[in-house]
């Protein structure tokens, strides 16, 4: 089995978004780019308390796995798309965290609220226009609202994020979380 460490980097940042509550049950999906070709991805309805590295799917831009006894995540179109669209990220996190949820659900995006995020995210973090899970549409109106930033907001869904390492891209998701509830009790504030 190739590229041994990346898997192993899945499983071990699949586990930790689990345990920080950042996905529940069979929700949200991981990704290393490993070549101009292709990616490693999570599979589709396995819970990540139990994941493995030989859950882990191999699959090209198209979508068509190479490697794997398991289907590829659901939402593979949303990784691939990112992928052809920023030749700089190596690492997508797709979660359904709560707070960054409620900004989904009211489809506010996050402003620049704190110095720490301009240069960390790139700026105000966009909400993609409202697509149903899995779908092509998803995937392109997601690529739209990220555009060179480092996290997107999926309406009605939950959130992106990317970078340069799956390192990064935890760190981007943890931040983004962070942020989405500091902004969460700013609207909150405000209207007392
Ligand atoms: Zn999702």
């Amino acid at each position: 089995m190739k590229w041994k460490k990346e898997r192993q980097e899945i499983v071990n940042f699949a586990r930790k978004i689990y345990r920080k509550g950042f996905v529940t049950g069979i929700s949200g999906n991981l990704s290393i780019r490993v070549n101009d070709n292709y990616l490693l991805i999570t599979p589709k309805s396995k819970c990540y308390e139990k994941i493995k590295t030989s859950d882990i799917v191999l699959i090209d831009l198209n979508g068509k796995i190479i490697e794997g006894e398991r289907e590829p995540s659901s939402e593979k179109k949303l990784h691939i798309e990112i992928y052809k669209a920023r030749k700089d990220v190596k690492a997508i996190i797709h979660t359904h965290s709560t707070y960054a949820c409620i900004l989904a659900a009211k489809e506010i995006s996050l402003p620049l609220i704190l110095d720490e995020q301009k240069d960390v995210l790139g700026g105000e973090i966009k909400v993609a226009k409202y697509a149903p899970c899995g779908s092509n549409e998803l995937a392109y109106e997601a690529v739209k609202a990220l555009e060179d930033k480092k996290g997107v907001i999926l309406a009605k869904h939950g959130a992106v994020t990317v970078g340069k390492s799956i390192n990064e891209a935890f760190y981007i998701c943890e931040l983004l979380e962070r942020l989405s509830k500091i902004y969460v009790y700013i609207k909150l504030i405000e209207k007392n």
